[in-house]
């Protein structure tokens, strides 16, 4: 199984959880895709909420970075894309729309999404 995972509101927001998830998941490949920069600290990051993973592909990955003028949400779903984890997990919307089976996503919700979850549905 291979799973892809961002980090911002996404493993920050429970970081328990994903700590606990990737050191269960013995077998499986999990991989770390971020808007994150090599500059940002995301190492220091996964460190330190303990994060298993096999990759970590920054947005200036030297093979799947982003070129251009690229929008961060289209580039880091062309990544997703590429890759085809069968598990996704990712907070932003403007990313997740765009996945397509077979990857199944899990979109984190944080206070902030559940707010705009709940005025888009007139609540
Ligand atoms: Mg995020």
């Amino acid at each position: 199984m291979h799973i892809a995972i961002d980090i911002d509101q996404t493993i920050t927001h429970a970081p328990e959880f994903f700590s606990a998830l990737t050191s269960a998941l013995t077998g499986a490949t999990i991989t770390i895709v971020t808007v994150r920069d090599s500059t940002d600290g995301a190492e220091e990051t996964l460190r330190l909420h303990n994060i298993c993973y096999d990759r970590l592909i920054l947005s200036d990955d030297p093979q799947l970075g982003r070129t251009g003028d690229t929008e961060y949400d289209e580039w880091k779903a062309d990544v997703i894309t590429h890759l085809k984890p069968d598990i996704f997990f990712d907070d932003s919307p403007e990313i997740v729309h765009r996945i397509q089976p077979p990857t199944r996503v899990f979109m984190c919700c944080d206070e902030v999404m559940q707010g705009w979850l709940a005025k888009s549905l007139g609540r």
